[in-house]
């Protein structure tokens, strides 16, 4: 897949890694530190099915167009599996599978009763009319139907597919079985079953761990300055939550550059992406920054929550914020994590700090289940719970085994798909 640093130049070929690539070194990193049989790392290291499919698209103008539809399924020891869809040019099987681990190893390590799944179409959603939209969503659904259920494996919105894409894909799947399953998909609007909350819960969660880091690192909140790379999703939820808690945000960043104040940015005066796609530069601050340098500000907490791989072995070595809290998937390449290591900047990794959207992935589901929908004040506390307690599984890794944050995540995730694997045991 094309990698972008935050300038928009290529990081060093020797240094992108692919999902599955990553997937696979986190899993023997972690093996090195946790007793775990070797047979159950060798059936982490395969997916438990890939599933392909044709789609068929009949477009706007009467033209059938046939696009190709994955389902990567990694593991379920622990529950169904559970796992975004996106629709995306360059999806690939081995993309899939890469992330479906991922996923295993970040509902594992929120002790969610899930495993990690998949899947996707490649093709461009922005070359589709919402009408072709949603009737390829239909028909994915109902390629990939036998595949995936409320039991069996629920997947999520991801990159090019949205809350609405999830309305049609639960239409789909109803209609087929017969009766209303909600509890299909996540992600929906809450009209249909969806969560309040869901929305900000990956920017809540990252600022939730950041505090916790700060906390940690022996600084009040009230002290501590935050620079926040990416003002979308993740990033204007983590940065708004962290200033609403009294942190001084002074930098925050679109794809055109940074917003910098010193003595703290309005960072609810700042439009998100949401609010008014790549305009932070137009928010009147005192100094503007371009995003290489927000990387490299001397502050309390660097979140990068707009793409992977921007610190890189080029600026690891710059990075002056004294902790680091993943808020995007993989913004880290694995040479930088080890130059920061050794530098000692203690990197929060996103498998712990952004689950806070699968965590309320699966709020939704229990109300799905249930058919009792939870208040937004009962969705964030019951977060706050479920962050805290994985925070201080992960604390006490490190504290016990001197290891990484990262590695110390992926120990407690191992650690507990090895046990349940070792109690029920491998059937024949
Ligand atoms: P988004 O599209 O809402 O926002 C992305 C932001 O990053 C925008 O402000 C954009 O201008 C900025 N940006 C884009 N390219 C940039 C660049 N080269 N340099 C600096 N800024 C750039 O996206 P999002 O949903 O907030 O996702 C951000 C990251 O978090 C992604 O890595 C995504 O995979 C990850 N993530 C998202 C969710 C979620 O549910 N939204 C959950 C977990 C992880």
């Amino acid at each position: 897949m094309a990698t972008h640093t935050a300038e928009g130049a290529e990081p060093d070929e020797a240094e992108a890694e692919s999902a599955l690539e990553t997937a696979l070194r986190q899993l023997s990193a972690a093996a090195a530190h946790v007793d775990t049989d070797e047979g159950v790392i060798e059936r982490l290291k395969h997916p438990t099915r890939v599933v392909e499919v044709a789609v068929p698209l009949e477009r706007d103008d009467g033209s059938v167009e046939v696009y190709t539809g994955y389902r990567a399924q990694h593991d379920d020891v622990r529950g169904p599996y559970k796992g975004g869809l996106r629709f995306h040019p360059e999806v690939t099987a081995e993309e899939c599978v890469g992330l479906s681990m991922w996923m295993t190893w970040k509902c594992a390590v929120m002790d969610l009763p899930f495993g990690g799944a998949k899947g996707g179409v490649v093709v461009n959603p922005k070359e589709l009319s919402t009408e072709e939209k949603e009737r390829l969503t239909r028909r994915f659904a109902g390629e990939i139907r036998d595949t995936i259920g409320p039991k069996r494996d629920i997947p999520a919105p991801d990159m090019g597919t949205d809350a609405q894409t999830m309305a049609w894909f639960m239409d789909a799947y109803s209609m087929q079985e017969g009766e209303t399953i909600p509890g299909v998909v996540t992600g929906k609007p809450p009209v249909i079953g969806g969560s309040y909350g869901r929305e900000e819960a990956p920017g809540r969660s990252v600022a939730i761990i950041a505090r916790e880091a700060i906390d940690y690192y022996g600084k009040r909140i009230e002290d501590a300055t935050v620079a926040v790379q990416g003002f979308g999703s993740v990033g204007a939820n983590a940065a708004r939550a962290l200033d609403d808690w009294g942190a001084d945000v002074v930098a925050v960043s679109d794809v055109n550059g940074a917003a910098y104040d010193t003595t703290g940015l309005d960072t609810h005066a700042v439009p998100s992406h949401e609010e008014q796609p790549e305009a932070v530069m137009q928010y009147d601050a005192p100094n503007t920054l371009t995003n290489e340098e927000l990387l490299e500000l001397d502050v309390d907490v660097l979140i990068p929550a707009a793409i992977g791989n921007v610190i890189t072995a080029d600026n690891a070595g710059d990075v002056d914020a004294d902790v680091v809290v993943e808020g995007a998937n993989g913004p880290t390449t694995s040479t930088a994590d080890t130059i920061l290591e050794e530098r000692g900047v203690p990197v929060v990794p996103d498998i712990l700090a952004n689950a806070g959207g699968v965590t309320v992935s699966y709020f939704e589901w229990l109300q799905d289940i249930n058919r009792r929908q939870w208040s937004r004040e009962r969705v964030n506390e019951e977060l706050e719970d479920h962050m805290l307690s994985a925070w201080n599984d992960v604390r006490a890794e490190v504290e016990a085994r001197d290891v990484s944050w990262r590695d110390a995540a992926y120990v407690v995730a191992l650690g507990r798909i090895g046990e349940a694997k070792a109690t029920r045991g491998l059937w024949p």
